[in-house]
Parts: structure tokens; C-alpha cells; sequence
């Protein structure tokens, strides 16, 4: 459900904006699509009044890794559903398509959607439409620097960085030289590396260290899926965060969660965060398939967050400003701002005890559940997706 208001004011929530330090009762008055005054007890002035009382006012929630190829290949999923429906209004494909398949993603799925939807290219030439399990990097013909050059020049609008699957099954006999020319590629086009680690699928093959992996980066560049309990994470055998880890988290490589149907493992998330390593981002890696849980939406795997110990408002940084920052767009996302267009994520918390389920099934007792209400665009605010939830 969605409507359309040229003149309304979100009155009576409390507005959380990390990127300048604002949480407090704020109301937001938005005209013909454009963010208007922001500030406390605003008077309507002729304006529709949406109620905001005992909500969450946001900047628009960033979901920074998904698979949005919805009807091709193993997975893809309408990102209006992960998007607007889930009270978020920038998701960003993780690879799906590689440079053949960016026109076909861009007519087919980004021009049909409400939400804003940006990619990773992949570094295969296949893409990530296969699926998981396939060795789309293990032959050096599928890399062709100079093809997805023109493909990152052509979409620099939509582009925002390389994925690589840094795992054993899909580089194959390639070992880390797909690794190589990632990091040339990226340093030539002035992209970011977005790299999976973790081995969830393909059994009975070499996992390709971490450590191997990090040295290829530099910062800015993401690793994603750092909570796995898959081989190739960033945890040795005895639950010790690998130095180099810790070393180039520090230097300015930035960590995501990527939740999905294999990668976020509460146990190891307790020991990565118990020695000291934080998330940059949270995202959902959702999909078809983890929609109906484990998954369910990106309010929900920040509430799963704010059960292992952070707070709302560090959440709330990680999906907006963080978001922002990790995408290369601290400009023009992540934060509201007076005479932008609005883009503004409405939550609801609630204070009741749930559990919850990991990738394993592991479980943690929560205190608080964070829902979707609306996500609003413009002068369209989209009403969240009815979905059962934990
Ligand atoms: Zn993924």
C-alpha cells in the first residue's frame, strides 16, 4: 500500500539522524517530495498530519547487500520487498549480475522499482545468477577487465564497487588470482571490492584463508559475511580473531554483516565482537530463499544486533550513515537534510521478549523488536509489507 502527500509533517516521533547527532522528539515536514523544517512541536499549517507518535523517525535505512535478480537465476528477489516493503528505501544487488547482465538489471528490475537499487558488478562475467556452489572464477577467461571497465563508465550512476567471491569453490584452480586482478581493476576504476568470505556451500573444497584474502585490500574495500561459522572466516580454529583481521580493520577495511541463510552465527559473532571487532554495516544478503526467515528484513537483523548488545541508536548509524559511507554516497545518503528529497525510514520498537534464530539455528534471547512502518520516497510514503515475523 502506498500514498501519495504533496504537503505532509511526521509529527510526534522521535527522530534519529547519527550523521549529526540528532535523536530527540522531531517532527518532519516534507512538501512536493522535499524535505521541509525539521524541529520540535511543528504546527501542521495546512499540512497532513502522519502520526508518528511512539515511532522511530530515520534517515532512509540502506540495505547493503541483497540479490535482486527477482525471476532469474537461483534466487533474486523484487527488491520492493527487501526495499519499501521492509520500511527501507536503498538496497543494493550484491553481484547478481556481472557485465553482460547490467543493461538486462537495469531495464528489467531497477527501472520497475519504488525502492533505489545499486550494484556491485560481479567480477565473473557470469554473475552471481547461478547461484551459490559454482566455480564462476575458476577460469581466468570469465574475468574481462577491459568489458567491465566500459560496463562500470557506462552505470557509474548505479555502480558502487566489484563483488568477488573469495571462497575456494568459486576460484577453483585459480587460487588468488582472480584476487589480483580485482584489486587492480578497483584501484583503476576507483571502486571499492565487496568480498564474500566464508565456504557455505561448496563441500570438499580448500577454503582460501582470510588472511590470504585481506591482503588484496585496502580502505574502504568491504568484507562481508564477517559473523560466519563457515570456513574462511575471520575466526582461526580456536575462536581467535586472525590478526590480520584486527590489522585491517584498522587500517580502514570495512566489515558487514550480511546476514543470509548460511552467515550470521551468534556464537561467532560473541567472539568477534568480544575481541573487539565491530561492524561498519548490517545487511540481510536477502533473498528468495531467507525471506520467510531466517532472514526476514533489514529492521530485523538490526534487532538481532541490539540483542547481542548494541544500542538502537548504533544500529540506526550502521543502516544510515555508515550505509552511506561504505556505498561511497555520504553526500546523498544516510542522512536527513532540509531542501533534499525525502528519503525516510518509519520503525516502530517494541519492548517484548522474543528469540532469536541465527543461520544455524542458534538461538539469543531479545528484549526489543524493531518492525517497518513506512519508507517513504519522495512524496510517496509505502506502507511495509504485512510478513510474520519472530
Ligand atoms: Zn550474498
Amino acid at each position: 500500500m502506498e500514498k501519495q502527500l504533496t504537503n505532509f509533517l511526521l509529527k510526534g516521533g522521535r527522530l534519529i539522524d547519527p550523521a549529526n547527532g540528532k535523536d530527540g522528539a522531531l517532527d518532519v515536514h516534507v512538501r512536493n517530495g522535499i524535505v521541509g523544517e525539521i524541529g520540535a512541536n511543528l504546527e501542521p499549517n495546512g499540512a497532513t498530519v502522519v502520526d508518528t507518535k511512539d515511532l522511530i523517525v530515520t534517515p532512509g535505512l540502506i540495505d547493503v547487500h541483497l540479490h535482486l535478480m527477482k525471476g532469474l537465476g537461483a534466487f533474486g528477489v523484487d527488491p520492493d520487498i527487501f526495499g519499501v516493503g521492509s520500511g527501507v528505501t536503498t538496497v543494493v544487488d550484491a553481484g547478481s549480475a556481472g557485465h553482460t547482465l547490467l543493461n538486462v538489471f537495469r531495464d528489467y528490475v531497477t527501472r520497475n522499482a519504488k525502492t533505489r537499487v545499486l550494484n556491485y558488478i560481479n567480477l565473473s562475467t557470469l554473475g552471481g545468477v547461478t547461484g551459490p556452489g559454482y566455480s564462476i572464477l575458476a577460469d581466468p577467461r570469465l574475468i574481462d577487465e577491459e568489458k567491465i571497465a566500459n560496463a562500470v563508465e557506462f552505470h557509474r550512476d548505479v555502480i558502487v564497487g566489484i563483488k568477488i567471491m573469495a571462497t575456494g569453490g568459486a576460484l577453483g584452480a585459480q587460487g588468488l588470482k582472480p584476487l589480483e586482478r580485482a584489486r587492480k581493476l578497483g584501484d583503476q576504476l576507483r571502486i571499492p571490492l565487496l568480498v564474500h568470505i566464508g565456504e557455505s556451500w561448496t563441500k570438499g573444497t580448500e577454503p582460501v584463508a582470510v588472511a590470504d584474502v585481506l591482503k588484496y585490500l585496502r580502505p574502504g574495500d568491504i568484507i562481508t559475511h564477517m559473523f560466519t561459522a563457515h570456513p574462511g572466516g575471520l575466526l582461526d580454529a580456536n575462536g581467535k580473531l586472525w590478526p590480520q583481521a584486527r590489522d585491517a580493520k584498522e587500517s580502514g577495511v570495512l566489515m558487514d554483516v550480511g546476514h543470509g541463510l548460511h552467515n550470521l552465527n551468534f556464537d561467532v559473532a560473541r567472539k568477534v565482537l568480544d575481541q573487539g571487532l565491530r561492524p561498519d554495516g548490517v545487511s540481510t544478503d536477502g533473498h528468495r530463499g531467507n525471506r520467510g526467515g531466517p532472514v526476514y528484513d533489514l529492521p530485523t537483523t538490526m534487532a538481532k544486533l541490539i540483542a547481542l548488545g548494541f544500542s538502537l541508536n548504533r544500529v540506526v548509524e550502521m543502516a544510515t550513515v555508515n550505509a552511506a559511507r561504505l556505498l561511497g554516497q555520504p553526500n546523498e545518503l544516510g542522512t536527513l537534510r532540509a531542501g533534499e528529497p525525502a528519503d525516510i525510514s518509519v520503525l516502530r520498537l517494541e519492548d517484548r521478549e522474543w528469540t532469536a534464530i541465527d543461520s544455524q539455528k542458534g538461538s539469543i534471547p531479545a528484549k526489543q523488536a524493531l518492525v517497518p512502518v513506512y519508507a517513504i520516497r519522495g512524496d510517496t510514503i509505502h506502507e511495509a509489507l504485512p510478513l510474520e515475523r519472530p
